[in-house]
């Protein structure tokens, strides 16, 4: 099984959605599946809505 980490700081990442208070669908977007072991949402990247929470991907070890 591999590790999924944030693909910006390189945290790793556990799939539980955030529990920071982001009014997700105001911002057009989807409440995210995933966040950082310490609870706040991945890392923010531009997206097509502009900023949003940064997808997960595998670790290479
Ligand atoms: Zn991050």
């Amino acid at each position: 099984m591999s590790r999924l980490v944030c693909p910006e700081c390189g945290e790793d990442v556990v799939q539980k959605p955030p529990k920071d208070k982001v009014p997700w669908k105001a911002h057009g977007l989807k409440r995210p599946r995933y966040s950082h072991t310490d609870g706040t949402a991945l890392c923010p990247v531009v997206g097509r809505k502009g900023y949003q929470p940064a997808e997960p991907r595998r670790a290479r070890k």
